[in-house]
């Protein structure tokens, strides 16, 4: 007899977003007319930049012709793609990272979500609390928690992130092995100074954990004191991976191109003791699971490097930055406190109420979707987040209606 993999069965009903959306189906469907406005989910609403429809011209040209046409591609990412990442990435910031310790993949998410296959059964989780909850999930589903008991899986040391400490948890008391951090955050938009990232480096290296730092929001980095990558932190080749992404840095979300950093000297160790280098492990892995990138995606994506690339993806940023000012600006003045937003595409607002109440609130008087806190977390609770990700039109407009129906 064929049986499921029981651990699916610990997992919370369904996934937030799609809770958020049968609320605002339920809504739109009993008040038809009324115009919704979504900053909710955190997808990119801007096109591509130019030079990345041009290279994708350019290469869907290359793959129409027998002498340029390109069949499966190195699992690892094209040599020109890693090769321009190390360098504009990592060498223009002081990191030590080679262009071999980089893979390029389809998605940070996915990243993240496999990248946990490569640890032991028993690793002990450190996670915060409130999350992007793809990282609680995909140890839930290998079976690395227990139940969920009161809204939290036992099993997970939990790093919360509250007004108290700015939204940047501390170490913990407690020996973990494996730590997700996320910089600049989702979904608090809090950003980690060096010195904070220094405390958790020198944790790591104390209890040879590993860091999983996922900066899929690095590119949002204005402060210039704020650490853009783990890797500009001394000791962080030892003890951490890095995830970053195209999506919200040129609009990827639908293009799909992403990649991790597993250092060379990074290491984890057996039953014994012995120590096994990391990226040998994810290669294995990667190369057996993936089959590469698309052609014409890893051009697309290797043209944000240009000096036109740059320019034009770090003015995309400005603008859903400016969109993250007007609105941390218009809840400042209704009254509330407020993180991220100025080095983040997200604003957490802290609402000093029930985050499911506040969200129906906003969705009946003011018709605009946000997210609930609670959805993140325990320590999401009284809290709501707003999305940057949209036009400035609909921002503008979104603003008005809360501060009406705030009034
Ligand atoms: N990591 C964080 C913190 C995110 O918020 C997201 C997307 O919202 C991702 C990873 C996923 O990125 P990708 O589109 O590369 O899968």
């Amino acid at each position: 007899m064929i049986r499921i993999n029981e651990n699916y069965s610990k997992l919370k009903a369904s996934y937030l977003f799609s809770d958020i959306a049968k609320r605002v189906n339920a809504y739109v469907a009993a008040n038809p007319g009324k115009s919704v406005i979504r900053l909710g989910i955190g997808d990119v609403t801007e096109p591509l930049p130019p030079v990345c429809i041009e290279a994708l011209h350019q290469a869907s040209d290359e793959m129409g012709h027998r002498s340029t046409f390109k069949g499966y591609g190195p699992e690892q990412g094209y040599a020109f793609l890693r090769d321009a990442i190390a360098q504009h990435d990592y060498a223009a910031r002081g990191c030590p990272i080679a262009a071999d310790e980089i893979f390029v993949s389809d998605g940070a998410k996915c990243d993240c979500g496999n990248i946990q296959e490569i640890f032991a059964q028993d690793v002990r989780l450190a996670i915060p609390d409130p999350v992007y909850p793809v990282y609680v999930d995909t140890n839930v589903m290998a079976g690395r928690t227990g139940p969920n008991v009161d809204g939290r899986y036992e099993g997970i040391t939990y790093l919360e992130s509250t007004p108290a400490n700015g939204y940047v948890p501390s170490v913990p008391k407690v020996a973990t092995d494996l730590i997700y951090l996320c910089f600049p955050n989702n979904p608090t938009g809090a950003v980690a100074t060096r010195a904070q990232l220094t405390e958790w480096v020198q944790y790591a290296r104390q209890h040879k954990a590993v860091i999983l730092f996922d900066s899929a929001y690095e590119a949002f980095i204005r402060d210039p004191q704020i650490p853009h990558s783990i890797y500009e932190i001394e000791g962080a080749r030892e003890v951490a991976i890095e995830l970053r992404s195209f999506s919200k840095t040129a609009g990827f979300t639908g293009t799909r191109c992403a990649y991790t950093v597993i250092p060379k000297s990074l290491v984890a160790y057996d039953a014994a003791g012995n120590a096994h280098p990391l990226h040998a492990l994810w290669n294995r892995r990667h190369t057996t699971k993936f089959n590469g990138v698309a052609y014409p995606i890893q051009k697309a994506a290797a043209a944000i490097y240009t000096d036109a690339g740059k320019q034009q993806t770090r003015d995309l940023i400005d603008f859903y930055l400016g969109n993250a000012k007007l609105i941390r600006e218009a809840m400042t003045r209704l009254g509330f406190s407020c993180m991220g937003g100025d080095n983040a595409p997200y604003l957490w607002v802290n609402t000093g109420r029930d985050s499911w109440e506040f969200f129906d609130l906003l969705l009946n008087r003011a018709q605009v979707v946000c997210t609930p806190g609670a959805g993140f977390g325990k320590c999401g609770e009284g809290h709501v987040r707003i999305s940057a990700f949209n036009s400035r039109e609909n921002v503008e407009a979104a603003l008005a209606r809360i501060a009406a129906a705030l009034k």
